[in-house]
């Protein structure tokens, strides 16, 4: 599984930070998300599937071999 996030739709929540540390961040500058891990590890596929449908932006994007879920 991978992640991918759209930086145009994201609003700086922080929601995907507190739900998956290991994998997004913030960016200081602009407070906007930034991804710390692409390629997922199987214990991180349910934190990072919640982020994705918590993200208010709809920002995150989730895709691979597990069913793929999308925050569109
Ligand atoms: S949860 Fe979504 S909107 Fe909030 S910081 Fe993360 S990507 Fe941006």
């Amino acid at each position: 599984m991978q992640v991918s996030v759209d930086r145009d739709r994201c609003c700086s929540s922080g929601l995907c930070v507190m739900n998956a540390p290991a994998v997004f961040d913030q960016d200081d500058r602009d407070s906007l998300v930034m991804v710390r891990q692409i390629v997922l590890l199987p214990a991180q596929f349910d934190e990072v599937r919640l982020a994705a449908e918590l993200c208010p932006g709809r920002a995150i994007t989730v895709t691979g071999d597990e069913p793929a879920r999308t925050g569109a």
